[in-house]
C-alpha cells in the first residue's frame, strides 16, 4: 500500500514587506511564542449519528413519544411555568448537571461542544453541579436516549447511552427536552404542517404521536428542528413514512446535526432572554455587521455561530472597515476555531480597514464576535462562508497538518487548500517531511502544489506527484504560502503534511 509523508518545517526570518495593508491591525494568535512547538491538527469531531426512535423501541423504562421519560406525578411541560429552570439575576438560566464517568474523553469533548452551542446562542448555562438541589444526571448506560421534559425537581435522569446516543444532535435533542420542549411534531398546531400516517403505526406505538397542549412561544413550526422526528419514526411498514410534511412531502425532517436557528429562538423566547447570538447552519451564506453597508451601532456586541452541515468552515471577507484603535481596544472583530469564546482563537482582535485573509476552521463550527464601543463607527464588514471538506488557514507558528484521514488513504475527488500567513515582517519556511502521491506524466491525476503567495494565482514554487524526499520551501518577501492538493478518482495513496514555523 502506498503511503507518503511530507514534513514541512518552517523557520521564519525577517523580511521588509508584510502581506497585509498597514492600515489593518490583525493580531495573530500564538505570536508571543518564541519558538513553535508542534501541535497536531485535529480531524473533525465525529459523533455517532443515530435515530433515537430506532434506539429506544423496546426499552422497559416507561416513556412517551419514544424518548420522553414519564414523571410519576404526571404533568404537562412547557405550558407549566414551574417546570422551567429559574432565571438568575444576571439573566442566565443555570441547569446543573452531573456527567457519568462512563464516557470516553472524546465523548466528553463532544458533550462539552454540544453544551457550548447552548451557551453561545441562548441564556441557558449547563454548569457542573456542586450542591444544587435540582439537577440533571447524565447516564452513559441503559441502552437508550431519553429525558424528562423541563425541571421536575431533585435529581432527574438523562439517558445518553455511550454506545448509541453520542452525536451532537442527539445530545442537544435530549438536553432541549430538559430545557422544556416536547417534540416538534407534537405541537398543538402540527396538523397544519404534517400528516401522521396512522395506518403505518402499530397500536402500541401510536401514543408516540400524540398532539400536546404546547406553548409555541409565537414562533412558527420548524421542520428543521433538532426536536422533530424523522419521517420513518416507528413505522411498521418498510418504506412507508409515518410523518409526511405538507404541502410538500419532500421537506427534510428529523435532522440530528444540531440545534436549528428556530430551536435557538424558541429557547430564548421561552425563557424571555435576548437573542444573544445568531446561528448560521447552511452549507454557505453571508455574514454582515448590523446595518451594513451603513454604519454599525455603537455599544453593541454581536455573535454569529457558523455551523456547516459537514466539513469545515471557510470564511472569506469581502469588505472590512472597523474603527481603528491601538491594539483594537475600541471596536474589533475576533474569530474562534469552534463554537465558543473558549475555543482556540483563529483571528485575534482585529480593526482598521483592509481585507482579512481567508479563514478556515478545523471543524464545522466557527464563531465570529464583533464588538463596538460607545463612540465612532464605520461600515463594518461583509463576509461569505462555505463548507469545505478539507484544508485550513494557519496564522500561528508550530502547526502540523495532514491529508484528511491520514494515515488512511485520501479520498478521490479531493480539493484541499491550506493557507499559511505570517505577520507583516516575517516570512515562512515550510518543510515537506515525506511525500507520496500517485505518479503520472505532468502530475495530471494527483498533485500537490505550493504557491509563493496568497492564492493559486501566485508564483508556483513546486508541483509534486509520485514519491519525493524531504524538502524545505521558503516564501520570498510575501509572508503567505498556499498549499493546494488535488486528487482524482484514481488516487490510491495517502498524504501527510506538517509544518512548523517559528517567529
Ligand atoms: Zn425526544
Amino acid at each position: 500500500m502506498g503511503l507518503f509523508i511530507i514534513l514541512l518545517v518552517c523557520v521564519i526570518g525577517q523580511v521588509m514587506n508584510g502581506p497585509l495593508p498597514p492600515s489593518i491591525q490583525i493580531k495573530f494568535p500564538g505570536l508571543t511564542k518564541l519558538a513553535g512547538g508542534e501541535e497536531t491538527w485535529s480531524p473533525n469531531l465525529r459523533g455517532a449519528p443515530s435515530s433515537i426512535t430506532n434506539i429506544n423501541p423496546d426499552s422497559d423504562i416507561p416513556m412517551m413519544e419514544g424518548d420522553i421519560l414519564i414523571h410519576p406525578r404526571g404533568r404537562s411541560a412547557i405550558n407549566c411555568v414551574s417546570c422551567l429552570w429559574p432565571k438568575s439575576a444576571d439573566g442566565t438560566v443555570l441547569i446543573p448537571y452531573n456527567l457519568s464517568s462512563g464516557y470516553s474523553q472524546q465523548q466528553v469533548s463532544l458533550f462539552q461542544n454540544s453544551l457550548q452551542e447552548f451557551h453561545t446562542l441562548t441564556c441557558i448555562r449547563f454548569v457542573p453541579r456542586t450542591t444544587e438541589k435540582d439537577f440533571i444526571s447524565i447516564l452513559s448506560t441503559g441502552g437508550i436516549c431519553a429525558s424528562f421534559i423541563g425541571r421536575i425537581g431533585g435529581e432527574q435522569q438523562v439517558y445518553l447511552d455511550s454506545g448509541s446516543c453520542m452525536s451532537r444532535g442527539t445530545i442537544q435533542h435530549e438536553l432541549e427536552h430538559n430545557v422544556g420542549f416536547f417534540h416538534e411534531q407534537s405541537r398543538s398546531d402540527r396538523d397544519d404542517f404534517v400528516t401522521i400516517m396512522t395506518q403505518f403505526i402499530s397500536p402500541d406505538k401510536i401514543g408516540n404521536f400524540d398532539k400536546m397542549d404546547t406553548n409555541n412561544v409565537g414562533l412558527e413550526y420548524d421542520y428543521g428542528s433538532v426536536m422533530h422526528y424523522p419521517g420513518n419514526a416507528f413505522s411498521n411498514t418498510s418504506g412507508q413514512a409515518t410523518i409526511v410534511p405538507k404541502p410538500n412531502p419532500s421537506i427534510p425532517i428529523g435532522q440530528r446535526i444540531g440545534l436549528s436557528p428556530l430551536d435557538v429562538s424558541k429557547i430564548n423566547r421561552l425563557y424571555q432572554c435576548d437573542d444573544s447570538g445568531l446561528l448560521l447552519n447552511s452549507a454557505n451564506g453571508t455574514v454582515t455587521s448590523a446595518n451594513y453597508p451603513s454604519t454599525y451601532p455603537n455599544n453593541s456586541t454581536s455573535v454569529w455561530l457558523i455551523r456547516t452541515p459537514s466539513g469545515q468552515v471557510s470564511l472569506q471577507f469581502i469588505a472590512f472597515d472597523v474603527q481603528f484603535s491601538t491594539d483594537c481596544v475600541s471596536d474589533y472583530i475576533k474569530i474562534f476555531d469552534g463554537p465558543s469564546e473558549a475555543s482556540p482563537v483563529l483571528l485575534d482582535r482585529t480593526c482598521g480597514m483592509g481585507l482579512i485573509p481567508q479563514l478556515i476552521s478545523s471543524t464545522s463550527q466557527m464563531l465570529i464576535e464583533f464588538v463596538s464601543d460607545t463612540s465612532i463607527t464605520a461600515t463594518g464588514f461583509k463576509a461569505t462562508y462555505t463548507a469545505v471538506q478539507c484544508g485550513g488557514a494557519f496564522y500561528a507558528p508550530g502547526k502540523n497538518f495532514t491529508s484528511p484521514g491520514y494515515p488512511a488513504a485520501y479520498s478521490p475527488n479531493m480539493n484541499c487548500i491550506w493557507k499559511i500567513t505570517a505577520p507583516a515582517g516575517y516570512k515562512i519556511s515550510l518543510t515537506l517531511h515525506d511525500f507520496m502521491m500517485e505518479s503520472a506524466p505532468n502530475c495530471k491525476y494527483d498533485s500537490l502544489s505550493i504557491y509563493d503567495g496568497a492564492d493559486t494565482s501566485s508564483v508556483l514554487m513546486v508541483k509534486y506527484c509520485g514519491t519525493k524526499s524531504a524538502r524545505t520551501f521558503n516564501s520570498t518577501g510575501n509572508a503567505q504560502i498556499t498549499v493546494y492538493i488535488l486528487s482524482c478518482v484514481r488516487a490510491p495513496n495517502s498524504l501527510f503534511i506538517s509544518f512548523i514555523k517559528g517567529f
